[in-house]
């Protein structure tokens, strides 16, 4: 397995093991949260990719990405939201309009589960939801989430960034053609950390997790040392 690869499986894994503390009302076949306003990295559309490649659906993902799909696509990645608030400017997002189902349901539950995106293993709520009643979450999740979206993008850093069914497109034309494909005109590129958004009391609540992150050994070497590039 690829080092990276290793790395996003562990902290998948730390942040799951995070999450058990509180009682979520998420359940199998509760699915309104899934729509496709999914954004990823590419270290996570390839795992996505690999999986279905090991399952022999790649034709039906490829059906799927030829369907006729309605995705949000942001303006800027999560890191540069980061840094534009970090130098107190603020970059406007459009609000997505009403959310499109996900095109990985199947009879409310996902065809592509075990590996699920960051994005989706960490949209969860506290009471159960739907379009109208949105999900309760508490800050300190929030800002995990939003911390690991942010090491995630660093680790992935100068590759492609947006909406999960533009990068799994750029994905899997590359690996056709050989070049780019029509994803790259919707995407964005992934951006170093410059700082977590955190403010000081969200930074006490989160720093545990970061630390057991970072002082986790992937092949050798402690993830922190693996996000700084030694
Ligand atoms: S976030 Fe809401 S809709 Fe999604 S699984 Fe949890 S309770 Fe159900
Ligand atoms: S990838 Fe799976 S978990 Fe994520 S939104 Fe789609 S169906 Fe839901």
């Amino acid at each position: 397995m690829h080092q990276t690869t290793a790395v996003v499986e562990r902290i998948f894994a730390i942040f799951s093991d995070w999450c058990k503390d509180r009682t979520w009302a998420c359940r199998k076949g509760c699915a309104s949260c899934c729509t496709q306003n999914v954004t990823l990295t590419t270290l996570e559309a390839q795992q996505i990719v690999t999986f279905i490649r090991e399952n022999n659906r790649k034709e039906w993902l490829a059906a799927i990405l030829d369907s006729k799909l309605s995705p949000h696509r942001p303006n800027y990645t999560i890191n540069t939201l980061a840094r534009a608030c970090l130098a107190g400017k603020e970059l406007a997002e459009e609000t997505p309009s009403t959310p499109v189902p996900c095109p990985f349901l199947l009879e409310s539950c996902c065809t592509i589960y075990p590996v699920r995106p960051f994005a989706c293993r960490s949209f969860l709520s506290l009471k159960s939801c739907n379009p109208l009643q949105p999900a309760l979450v508490d800050g300190a999740h929030l800002a995990a989430a939003t911390a690991i979206n942010q090491l995630l993008e660093h680790l992935d850093q100068g590759k492609a960034w947006g909406n999960m069914l533009d990068i799994l497109t750029l994905l899997l034309n590359e690996r056709k053609e050989g070049e780019n494909g029509n994803g790259t005109r919707h995407t964005l590129r992934s951006q170093p950390l410059p700082g977590f958004m955190l403010g000081p009391d969200e930074y006490d609540q989160v720093a545990p997790l970061l630390e057991r992150i970072f002082l986790t050994s992937v092949g050798g070497r402690t993830i922190e040392t693996i996000l700084n590039g030694r």
